[in-house]
């Protein structure tokens, strides 16, 4: 589908007299019709929750905005628990989906109410010594099949090569020893593929589930309150691929629940989601600025963002749609690479990509970095991350997350005073525009 991006060329010149590039700014029009579109496409299912990934966008603005459609979180790090904790949202509003987890991290899931979802049988124990001995009433055990995971369409995923999870054997056991432990209310969760681009995953996935949840019955004598088919659901990062159909989707899975779980007298089983990508991905982007040009053995256009903005491309090779501003109806007739400015050669945005010819001062529209776009972000080459921006259904636009200055970057350093006067001397250097320069 023809990717759109929802700022004007217009919107961003205004919008950078007060916010100077490069910024992600996110479209809450666009994350209330998805988040709406989740919500009923489950509404099938009485106890449904979609635990948005908070590793994905950690914005309380924008987490907040899910929260108002009944979303809690999934957090998988301290302080991600206390993002969800100081907005109010805690107790089984929050699942803590983590792996390789700290003692004093079980502890403090456990005092603000969170449901945590072991991610090894070793974790029982290791969960049980942490508590001083007792252990929660509601627990959830993570699965890892082993294997690929495939589907009609192809796409597949490694579990057998994944770090998360626990065999079919770990897991029968764990609900047995959870059980005789006192535990009271269960969970299941897996996640076997990631970023599908297809209908099918989630219905899959809810089937190989639902079956596991029968054989825990038999095997172990524990009823399942709640299946979580956490993340993986895709969005379709390029221009070609047909879009997933959230309808679709929640209505395979029903399929799967009245076919499988239904007959069994299983009921009542919440499901739950842990999204990111899908939630968020869509609905944000990276605004940045063609600043220099360069034309060597290829042809370089430089931006004013780079990979410490969004790290996909430079970590995974990842492709993501550019729209050159105010040339979306031009012809895309050069090819260059679009590169940011860390000292690493994989600092690049797009490769041989084809684009409108693009002028120096041109703004640039990097789309689909609404989910792990801002949050992978790290500090290499002394850079500084930048704004978060909200762009409002009323087309006014919020500062949801300030840029970073030269004193965020060295505050764990002990010589304060004299950087203090350092980014005052920079100020005084000031913001110079590139229309100046040019
Ligand atoms: C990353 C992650 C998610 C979200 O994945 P998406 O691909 O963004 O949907 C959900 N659950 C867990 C445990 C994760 O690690």
């Amino acid at each position: 589908m023809k990717k759109v991006p929802f700022v004007s060329k217009e919107k961003v010149e205004e919008i950078v007299k007060t916010y100077p590039t490069p910024f992600h700014i996110y479209d809450e029009k666009g994350i209330r019709e998805n988040a709406a579109a989740v919500k009923e496409a489950f509404s099938w299912n009485k106890g449904f929750k979609e635990y948005f990934a908070v590793k994905a966008t950690p914005n309380p603005a924008l987490i907040n905005i899910l929260h108002e459609y009944g979303c809690g979180t999934d957090c998988s790090s301290v302080t991600e628990l206390m993002i969800s904790k100081a907005m109010g949202i805690d107790g089984e509003d929050i699942m803590f989906s983590s792996n390789d987890t700290p003692a004093s991290e079980f502890v403090y899931a456990d005092k603000i109410g969170a449901i945590i979802n072991l991610d090894d049988f070793t974790h029982i124990d290791y969960l049980k010594k942490a508590l001083g001995g007792c252990l929660p009433k509601t627990l959830s055990c993570r699965y890892n099949p082993g294997g690929v995971f495939t589907m009609s369409n192809g796409i597949m995923d490694n579990p057998g090569d994944a770090k998360y999870g626990m065999t079919t054997e770990q897991i029968l056991e764990a609900y047995r020893v959870l059980k005789a432990e006192g535990v009271e209310r269960f969970g299941l969760h897996a996640f076997l593929a990631s970023n599908t681009v297809t209908n099918e995953y989630y219905p899959k996935l809810a089937g190989e589930l639902f079956e596991l949840a029968i054989k825990i019955r038999k095997e172990c004598g524990v009823t399942l309150s709640f299946i979580n088919l956490s993340g993986g659901v895709g969005i379709d990062y390029t221009e070609e691929a047909q879009a997933n159909d959230i309808r679709a989707i929640g209505s395979g899975v029903k399929e799967a629940y009245e076919k499988i779980l239904a007959p069994e007298g299983l009921d009542d089983i919440a499901i739950y989601t842990e999204m990111g990508r899908f939630m968020m991905g869509p609905y944000g982007g990276l605004v940045t600025q063609a600043i220099h040009e360069k034309h060597t053995h290829k042809e370089y256009v430089g931006v004013d963002a780079c990979a410490v903005n969004l790290m996909r491309p430079a970590m995974y090779g990842a492709y993501h749609h550019i729209t050159v501003l105010g040339k979306e109806d031009a012809p895309a007739d050069t090819v260059v690479d679009v590169t940011g400015s860390l000292c690493e050669n994989n600092d690049k945005f797009a490769i041989d990509r084809k684009l409108p010819k693009i002028d120096m001062g041109d703004y640039l529209f990097i789309h689909d970095t609404g989910a792990h776009g801002f949050a992978m972000g790290y500090s290499y080459n002394g850079k500084l991350k930048s704004a978060e921006l909200l762009l409002r259904e009323d087309g006014s636009v919020k500062l949801i997350r300030r840029a970073e200055t030269p004193m965020d970057y060295f505050a764990t350093l002990d010589v304060l005073p004299e950087y203090a006067k350092m980014e005052e001397e920079m100020k005084t250097v000031g913001e110079i525009k590139i229309g100046n320069i040019l």
